[in-house]
């Protein structure tokens, strides 16, 4: 399952931006990855979803996913398009391969910051 290593490698990076912050809580996390560009929103929230049952720090988190139009670009006859449904080249009918803009990209980290109060 390629989604998981995807939700650890996001959490990992959150993580340390977290620790950085000196963050007690992620509150939201808002990604971004092209749709049809290998990566299923499904299996990515089941992913997180079992990932933050184990993990304070993302228990409380909300995530939100927002989809990008991917273009592609056909290896055959180099037709770069936009598609509807599968990535299949309008002239060729063969599976076009990704341009930018698919890559998975955290675009926004809400972090509950603790007041340093004396306890
Ligand atoms: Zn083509």
């Amino acid at each position: 399952m390629h989604e998981a290593s995807l939700v650890l490698a996001m959490c990992e990076e959150i993580e340390a931006l977290a620790r950085k912050e000196g963050a007690q809580k992620v509150l939201a996390i808002e990604v971004s990855f092209g749709e049809y560009a290998g990566i299923e929103e499904e299996a990515f929230r089941f992913a997180f979803e079992a990932l933050r049952r184990h993990s304070p720090l993302f228990k409380e988190a909300d995530l939100r996913i927002e989809k990008k139009q991917v273009s592609f670009r056909c290896p055959f006859c180099g037709e770069t398009f936009t598609p509807e449904g599968p990535p299949l080249c309008p002239r060729c009918q063969i599976p076009g391969l990704p341009e930018a803009g698919g890559e998975l990209e955290i675009k926004r980290v809400e972090l509950l910051l603790e007041e340093k109060e004396d306890v």
